[in-house]
């Protein structure tokens, strides 16, 4: 016992420093292998610039992840009356697959599914051109941006249960991964209010979290069948209710029970903006791998680094690999981004603050390494 006593300190000091010594080995792709940048496509007159933006700023920063917002804004050959206005070329996207995979960055193509098919005020060019496949026909679209509004509409959802609606969407999702050589696509799938209205004869009285779960399971199966990931937001799994978090960072309108409805393979980008809710703690107990995303505050994100840190350090193993990193979310525009963040363009106070939240996050998640 004596010995022991007086071996302690020594032991200690052993066992302490081999612990050390495995953290300095350990490289930034174990501590957090999900590095992420999400942004909308540039416009063309802001392409090239948004490729010196990869190259000069993201590979520096160690980003490893590139989630580009494309939507409709491609030139896409199966339906080209969905090609919306100021869309990238063939040629352009090419030129970014080159630079990503040049620089071992996942570039991973975003479509809006089910929700998000227009603003307030305009339908995207999937509504534009097949009307019939609006969940909420009856809802008339603004003329001015206001909200609230009456019909409570912010954004429309395409109908789940229309029967030619997944034909006309996958050939786009297909023709996005096949151009961008994605291994992964992000269906967006956030926000989505409009779901088994009353108006829609074919989803009048289903079930909001089974309807949701649905569309997330067609579209898991047919990416999983090319051996491609599915990424989603997490908002409509998490319940807005008994969480206080209300209507836009998680569901008011009964979708959440749809967390177990759907494969546990598909990634969850977990995205909190104004408070850094331990909500991705739910979705790795729930099995999920998870992606924790900010926007404009860097209090916040630096308060999710570190619960980010300190949930893989205290989880077991295979509960701690599901925390994969965290992702920077740019919204309003790369363009206007890439004025704030090279030129400090005062106009946008909001775009201001993201450009700073991600200088802050991974100005820290560089010492990672
Ligand atoms: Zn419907």
């Amino acid at each position: 016992m004596k010995l022991f006593k007086l071996c302690f300190p020594f032991v200690f000091f052993i066992v302490f420093s081999q612990q050390s010594l495995l953290a300095q080995e350990k490289s930034i792709d174990d501590i957090m292998p999900v590095r992420g940048f999400c942004i909308s496509a540039p416009t063309p007159d802001y392409f090239d610039q948004f490729l010196k933006f990869v190259e000069e700023d993201l590979v520096p920063r160690k980003v490893n992840t590139l989630l580009l917002l494309v939507g409709y804004r491609y030139e896409f050959e199966k339906h080209p009356e969905l090609r919306d206005t100021l869309a990238l070329t063939k040629k352009q996207v090419k030129k970014l697959v080159k630079l990503c995979k040049e620089n071992n960055i996942k570039l991973i193509p975003q479509l809006q599914i089910l929700g998000h098919q227009s603003s307030m005020t305009k339908a995207n060019m999937l509504l534009t051109v097949y009307p019939e496949f609006d969940e909420t026909p009856d809802v008339k679209l603004l003329k001015e941006r206001q909200w609230p509004n009456e019909q409570e509409l912010y954004a429309k959802s395409f109908c789940p249960l229309h029967p030619g609606v997944h034909k006309v969407v996958y050939d786009c999702v297909d023709e996005l991964i096949e151009v961008f050589e994605a291994d992964a696509f992000h269906a967006g799938m956030d926000e989505v209010f409009y779901l088994g209205e009353d108006q829609c004869p074919r989803c009048s009285g289903r079930d909001k979290a089974e309807l949701f779960a649905g569309e997330v399971n067609k579209l898991y199966c047919h990416l999983s069948n090319q051996g491609k990931e599915l990424w989603i937001w997490g908002d409509r799994l998490i319940d807005g209710k008994t969480t206080g978090l209300g209507m836009w960072q998680a569901s008011m309108n009964n979708t959440a029970r749809a967390i177990d409805l759907i494969p546990k393979e598909v990634v969850i980008c977990d995205w909190h903006y104004k408070i850094a809710v331990p909500s991705s703690v739910l979705f790795a107990m729930k099995g999920f791998n998870v992606i924790t995303c900010p926007y404009q505050t860097s209090e916040v994100a630096l308060t999710q680094l570190h619960h980010f840190l300190s949930f893989r350090e205290n989880s077991p193993e295979i509960m701690a690999n599901r925390f994969q990193g965290m992702m920077q979310t740019i919204w309003g525009g790369a363009d206007d981004f890439l004025e704030v963040f090279y030129n400090n363009k005062e106009e946008a106070p909001r775009r201001k603050g993201s450009s700073e939240c991600f200088r802050n996050l991974f100005d820290e998640i560089k010492k990672l390494d």
